[in-house]
């Protein structure tokens, strides 16, 4: 890869002459390029689903649909597409959010069984519907943190592990304190990421398969976001995965740090 640098010159006059300074202003670029980048994939993120409402609103209303299961299956799809983009706006402001430095954040102390308990709940209809079984194994501990992070962190983890396995598949959850530190994994023995695009799974709008994703109502943030909620807490993450057999993500959150806290 060519490494460009960007120069803003300037121009100052002196007794003697003039002289030319130049700023390198490479990151200001690079931050411009990025903030381009990210609006002009949403737009395009939003067209996709926008565009499929207008068109069956407007069969819809033509009155050409007599069948009425058919007429069902639009509105069906019309409100598919209207989650997707809902999930897609709730994204969007969570990671704007973590991209204001000075976020401050209420911090509560957690019971991670009921944290976990919580999260899975919202999932029950999707693993019943999928016949997933999921295992847990949960430290009877408690974390202070932000209540809204953690359970996004879960959330987005466990959502990927129920979108991205088979049917009949399995997902573990298990949380524990380890030295200083709270452990979370999610496994699964899912489709699993191949080994090229693992590095890349943590960007914004990156996805392995496009149609898989979308099609489980997927945003291409939520790793993004997990990236970003585990950086926010200094903490880490690891990701384990084989192509074909499952994924592993291991976070680990510091359990004494100093974050901006609303008092
Ligand atoms: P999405 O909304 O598409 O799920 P994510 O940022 O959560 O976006 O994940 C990015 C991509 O990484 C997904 O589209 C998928 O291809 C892959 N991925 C994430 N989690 C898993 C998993 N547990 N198993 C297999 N692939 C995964």
């Amino acid at each position: 890869k060519i490494h460009h640098n960007y120069y803003k010159c300037y121009i100052s006059k002196f007794p003697f002459g003039i002289a030319l300074f130049f700023v390198d202003v490479t990151a200001v670029k690079k931050s411009e390029q990025m903030r381009e980048d990210f609006f002009s994939s949403v737009s395009h993120e939003m067209k996709t689903p926008i565009t499929s409402i207008r068109g069956y609103s407007e069969l819809l209303l033509a009155g050409v649909i007599t069948d009425e299961e058919q007429e069902k299956e639009m509105l069906r799809k019309i409100l598919t597409q209207v989650t997707n983009m809902s999930n897609l706006i709730n994204d969007i402001l969570m990671l704007s959010r973590l991209d204001n430095d000075d976020l401050m954040v209420e911090l509560v102390p957690m019971k991670m069984r009921t944290c976990v308990d919580d999260v899975l709940e919202n999932y029950e209809g999707m693993m019943v519907k999928e016949n997933i079984t999921i295992e847990k194994e949960v430290e009877d501990m408690t974390y202070v943190g932000n209540h809204q992070q953690i359970s996004t962190l879960l959330s987005n983890l466990i959502s990927n592990a129920i979108k991205y396995n088979n049917p009949g598949g399995k997902i573990f959850v298990r949380i524990y304190k380890e030295n200083e530190n709270m452990v979370m994994e999610v496994e699964d023995n899912g489709i699993g990421i191949p080994e090229k695009d693992q590095k890349h799974v943590f960007e914004r709008f990156y996805r392995v398969d496009k149609g898989r994703s979308r099609a489980k109502g997927g945003t291409g943030l939520g790793l993004a976001i997990v990236k970003h909620v585990t950086a926010y807490n200094h903490g880490h993450i690891h990701l384990e995965s084989t192509f074909g057999k499952g994924t592993r993500i291991t976070i680990t959150l510091p359990l004494h740090q100093h974050r901006k806290a609303i008092q």
